[in-house]
């Protein structure tokens, strides 16, 4: 099968690739092009897995497929932007029909549940390498940036923190688990949930706003750095994964929680007054703590004590006692 042949067959015939709104033309010129309302703007981003580095190799790729695009929309809901459109740039050791068949269907599943369309890319030969730029629109000036927290406001999270924490081991293989503890563990590591929905709900209402893929702790220290402030984080507020309790126990479920990346849900600041507004819409929000003068990030736990860990490094191979 040649380059253009399975291209055809798996990217450009994918249900995904057939265009949608604001896409003018897509597969099979020299560029897609994009329209843009006036008064829009286009968020762009970029993310690369290589094998053996950001994934497993061997991996099933349906799942790589889903994994490979979530992540990179994730990052347009963390701005506030409705996503759009992407390109796949695929760099593969060989061409083997069922990976392709494969990957392409959990890409397809991933992109329609997203509703972004894929206009294009570029297909190479080399060790397994997949990089996604996502294109998403919003209203000038409305993207949700990490540089506006204020002191006085309150810091979220969108979701349960340290599901990816406690995935990493089973991806590994390092680990095993019993049925109930390692599927929802693995269903978040393999096909996360990109919060568009509450991305769009915090415009013009979050101060600030990012994903968590560093670690709850390190990506808060984003936040106060482009922000100049210091983030309070309260230990008992924390909403630890369950599934990484049950399988951690509850002392390495905790630093898991903190410092495991790639949770991608939103980590968020807001205004106290528009807090209960955005609660009682029902969206996802998580307290987790405050914006005060200063700078860095620090863990305070029921009485105030700064109890902040000592290595934000968590050390996933380390063995329950
Ligand atoms: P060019 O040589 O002009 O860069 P290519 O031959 O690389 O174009 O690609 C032909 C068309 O197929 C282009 O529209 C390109 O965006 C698209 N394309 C290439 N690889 C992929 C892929 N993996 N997924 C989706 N579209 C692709
Ligand atoms: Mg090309």
């Amino acid at each position: 099968m040649g380059e253009f042949e399975l291209i055809r067959n798996y990217f450009a015939a994918a249900p995904c690739a057939q265009g949608g709104e604001g896409v003018a033309l897509g597969i099979g010129d020299d560029c897609a092009l994009l329209a843009i309302p006036p008064g829009e703007q286009l968020a762009v981003s970029t993310d690369t897995l290589v094998a053996g580095v950001h994934f497993p190799d061997p991996c099933d790729p349906f799942l790589l497929g889903q994994r490979s695009l979530a992540v990179a929309v994730s990052d347009l809901a963390a701005m506030g932007a409705q996503p759009l459109a992407f390109t796949l740039a695929l760099t593969l050791p060989a061409v083997t029909t069922d990976w392709l068949q494969a990957y392409a269907r959990g890409l397809n599943q991933m992109a329609q549940a997203c509703g972004v369309a894929l206009v294009g890319g570029d297909t190479t030969r080399g060790p397994l390498s997949l990089t996604m730029t996502v294109f998403g629109r919003l209203p000038s000036g409305q993207a949700l940036t990490r540089g506006g927290a204020r002191p006085g406001d309150v810091l979220c999270v969108g979701g349960e923190l340290g599901n990816a924490a406690g995935a990493l081991p089973l991806v590994l293989g390092q680990r095993h688990a019993e049925p109930a503890v390692a599927e929802p563990l693995l269903a978040h590591y393999w096909s996360p949930r990109p919060q568009i929905e509450l991305g769009l709900a915090l415009r013009g209402r979050a101060s600030a706003a990012m994903d968590i893929s560093d670690g709850l702790l390190a990506d808060c220290g984003h936040i106060a750095q482009a922000s100049g402030v210091a983030l309070q984080v309260e230990q008992e507020r924390l909403p630890l994964s369950k599934a990484l309790v049950a399988f951690f126990g509850r002392r390495d479920a905790e630093p898991a929680a903190l410092s495991g990346g790639d949770d991608y849900v939103l980590l968020f600041t807001v205004p106290p007054v528009r807090l209960s507004q955005l609660q009682a819409e029902g969206l996802p929000i998580h307290v987790i703590g405050r914006v005060t003068e200063g700078q860095g990030v620090m863990l305070v736990d029921r009485s105030g004590r700064d109890i902040t860990p000592q290595t934000r490094g968590y050390q996933h191979f380390r063995e329950t006692p």
